[in-house]
C-alpha cells in the first residue's frame, strides 16, 4: 500500500532523508521510531504530498505520490488531483488540529460534505457511527475547547476517517497527551488495526508497536537504521544505533 525506494528529501543544504526503503502492506501497522530530528515527520509529510521528494520512488495504492502514469511517462499532478489523492490518506497530528469554532459533529462531517459530496444527512450518520466506534457518541455537539486531549485526539481519528481512507497516517498521536489519557487512544488505534486499516505510525508507545505494530522500523539521521518483526527490533536490535535509542525511551 505504500512504498518507498530510496526516498530523498532535502531542506536547502539539509539532508533530511537520504535514501529510504520501506514497505507497508494493505492491512499493515507500521511503526516508526527514531530520534529527534531523524525525518520521521517529514517523511509521513512526503507520502501525503504535504512535501516533494527530491529522488527516489513512493507510491500509494500502486500509485506514484504527486505523479500519474501516462504509458510508461510520468505527467505532474494539477492541484486539484493531489487534493484527490489526499482522500486516500488520512493524516493525524501530535497537536489535535481540529476547527475550534466547530462541534465534534461539525468537524467530521465538514470534508465529507464539502469535498466529497455526501450529503448532509447522510455525513451526519457517519459521523455519529465515528463518534460511537472512539466512544464519545454523547460529546457529539462539545466543541474542541470542551473536550480533554484524548478526547480531542479520538475526535480527529474519526475526523480522518470520515473520508474513508486506504492508509492512515499517524505522527506521535499521543506524545502531546496526559499520560492517563493515552490508551483511550491507542485502543482507538488497536481497533482500527484489527479492522485492517493500512497505518503508519510514530510513535515512542513501545507496548503499541510491539502489540500491534507488523513491522517496527528505526530511523536516524535520514536513514533506516533496522526495521522488522517489532519484536526482534525492539526487544534485540541488532545496531548499537537502535539500542542506545531503545533505552532512552523505555
Ligand atoms: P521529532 O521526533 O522531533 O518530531 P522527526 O524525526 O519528525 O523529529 P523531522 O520533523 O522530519 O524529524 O525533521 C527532520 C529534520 O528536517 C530536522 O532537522 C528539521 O529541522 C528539518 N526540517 C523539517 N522540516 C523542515 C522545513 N520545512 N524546512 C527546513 N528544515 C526542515
Ligand atoms: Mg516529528
Amino acid at each position: 500500500m505504500v512504498r518507498a525506494e530510496g526516498v530523498r528529501k532535502h531542506f536547502g543544504r539539509l539532508e533530511v532523508l537520504k535514501g529510504i526503503d520501506l514497505t507497508v502492506e494493505r492491512g499493515q501497522v507500521c511503526c516508526l521510531l527514531g530520534p529527534s530530528g531523524s525525518g520521521k515527520s517529514t517523511f509521513l509529510r512526503c507520502i501525503n504530498h504535504l512535501e516533494r521528494i527530491d529522488g527516489g520512488r513512493l507510491c500509494v495504492d500502486g500509485e506514484p505520490v504527486g505523479h500519474r502514469r501516462h504509458g510508461d511517462r510520468l505527467h505532474e499532478l494539477r492541484e486539484r488531483e493531489v487534493a484527490e489523492r489526499r482522500r486516500d490518506i488520512g493524516m493525524v497530528f501530535q497537536r489535535f488540529n481540529l476547527f475550534p469554532h466547530m462541534t465534534a459533529l461539525e468537524n467530521i462531517t465538514e470534508a465529507p460534505v464539502r469535498v466529497g459530496g455526501t450529503s448532509r444527512a447522510d455525513a451526519r450518520e457517519q459521523a455519529l457511527l465515528l463518534l460511537e466506534e472512539v466512544g464519545l457518541r454523547d460529546r457529539a455537539h462539545h466543541y474542541p475547547a470542551q473536550l480533554s486531549g484524548g478526547q480531542q485526539q479520538r475526535v480527529a481519528i474519526a475526523r480522518a476517517l470520515a473520508m474513508r481512507p486506504k492508509v492512515m497516517l499517524f505522527d506521535e498521536p499521543t506524545s502531546a497527551l496526559d499520560p492517563e489519557l493515552v490508551g483511550d487512544v491507542l485502543d482507538v488505534m488497536r481497533r482500527l488495526a484489527a479492522d485492517g486499516m493500512t497505518m503508519v505510525v510514530v510513535t515512542h508507545e513501545i507496548g503499541f508497536a510491539r502489540e500491534v505494530g507488523d513491522t517496527a522500523v528505526f530511523m536516524d539521521e535520514g536513514v533506516v537504521v533496522e526495521a522488522g518483526d517489532p519484536a526482534r527490533v525492539l526487544a534485540e536490535p541488532e545496531q548499537e544505533r537502535t539500542r542506545a535509542f531503545l533505552s532512552k525511551v523505555l
